[in-house]
């Protein structure tokens, strides 16, 4: 049986660490996409040291460079991709809408719009090589429109995070965009939201482990050729957009 290839973007650490961990441990053999090749290789050699099908590749997403140098390693070492989780992501603006910077608003849409776009594109002709591709979108609940526009709703950062908010909202809609465009090729394209998991990135204030986090993404990664597409799910089930 010919092995699968995944590619994780920010899989040094966080949530992307765990995918790739959670996807070797399947037997995927994954590529760990890390922007500082030092901090690629060390959580490489990690996973290596446990056994596990992992190796590194220095992928920063707001680099075209960066993005097309992977691309074509990864074609050169395996002449096609078959699973894409889009997970390198960055949260900056802790604070209400009036005090969210015109820098931190950009900076944000380029990693988590513009860089998930770019790697999304960069590597479709490699995913179209594959049998059964598949492309996860690591996105939030936050970036749900029906979420933000409930009074009701608990979201606990609500007047927060309008720059991540907005971008996860953005990638959903790439997710629905390239779903739609790839109906009937075999690849499937989705969103999933890990919950809120104890990460940097909200200094580990999460409820969920990355254990846990993970779990959607990998499942999305995994799904059978009769599973879904053009959709956004959590371990609930799925979500609104
Ligand atoms: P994290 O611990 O802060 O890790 C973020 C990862 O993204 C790091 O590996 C980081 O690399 C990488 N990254 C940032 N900018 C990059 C770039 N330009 N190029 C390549 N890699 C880059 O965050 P996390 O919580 O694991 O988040 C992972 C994903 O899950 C994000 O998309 C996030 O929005 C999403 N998410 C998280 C939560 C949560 O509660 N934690 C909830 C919903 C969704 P460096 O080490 O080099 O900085």
């Amino acid at each position: 049986m010919t092995e699968t290839i995944a590619l994780v973007t920010g899989a040094n650490r966080g949530i992307g660490r765990e995918v790739s961990r959670q996807l070797a441990a399947k037997g995927v053999h994954v590529v760990m996409g890390a922007r500082d090749p030092q901090r690629g290789e060390k959580a490489v050699a990690e996973f290596k040291a446990q056994g596990l099908p992992v190796e590194s590749i220095e992928l920063d997403v707001t680099s075209q460079a960066s993005v097309e140098n992977a691309a074509a390693e990864v074609e050169r070492r395996h002449g096609r991709l078959d699973i894409l989780v889009n997970n390198a992501g960055i949260a900056l603006d802790w604070v209400p809408a009036s005090e969210l910077t015109v820098d931190a608003l950009e900076k944000t849409l380029e990693t988590n719009v513009v860089g998930a776009f770019r790697v999304t594109k960069a590597f479709l002709p490699l995913l179209k090589k594959s049998k059964r591709g598949r492309i996860v979108n690591v996105s939030s609940r936050i970036g749900s429109l029906t979420v933000n526009a409930d009074p009701n709703s608990s979201l606990a950062v609500r007047n927060q995070l309008l720059a991540y908010s907005a971008s996860k909202a953005a990638l959903n809609m790439i997710t629905i965009h390239f779903a739609n465009l790839l109906k009937g090729t075999g690849i499937k394209v989705n969103s999933g939201n890990p919950g809120f998991t104890a990460t940097d990135m909200n200094r580990h204030t999460g409820t969920k482990t990355v254990e846990q986090g993970a779990r959607t993404p990998v499942r999305l990664a995994l799904l059978p050729d009769d599973g879904p597409t053009g959709g956004v799910f959590s371990d609930e089930g799925p979500e609104p957009w």
